[in-house]
């Protein structure tokens, strides 16, 4: 038996090779599909059910694929995109928490972020970025 699992592993390990094999993005992917899988046996909405196969296949599709630059491209612009997601949203409940301290507003020149402490009255702000000077009261 233990022949058996040997000439399979190596059999895999053959087959895997010059394939990109399992990423973040496809750890992700299946993740989400097993969510989808989970929602669709509570509420019988097929369309669950579709997008649970289509993103099986795609994910297959990405991990026996032969076409690594693309693939690694792929899996690179997920991972800028998800710590893009993570900044975004910690920034937003920090804002959240101090915003009985703060007034939070954008910059009218450059959208810029920007903070004045609540209760410090009419000011006349320069932007950091671009310059422009606005009237702001907090
Ligand atoms: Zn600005």
């Amino acid at each position: 038996m233990k022949g058996f699992w040997e000439r399979l592993k190596a059999r895999i390990i053959r087959f895997m090779q010059g394939r990109h094999g399992p990423d973040e993005l496809s750890m992700y992917t299946m993740i989400l599909a097993i969510i989808l899988s989970l929602v669709f046996s509570f509420t019988g909405l097929s369309v669950l059910y579709i997008v649970f196969i289509a993103l099986w296949v795609w994910c297959l599709f990405r991990m026996f694929s032969r076409q690594l630059e693309k693939r690694n491209a792929e899996n690179r612009r997920f991972l800028e995109w998800m710590a893009t997601v993570r900044r975004e949203s910690k920034a937003f409940f920090l804002r959240l928490k101090n915003a009985r301290v703060y007034k939070y507003f954008r910059c009218p020149g450059c959208k810029a972020r920007m903070r004045l402490k609540r209760g410090s009255g009419e000011k006349d702000i320069t932007c950091p970025r671009c310059g422009k000077t606005f009237h702001m009261k907090a």
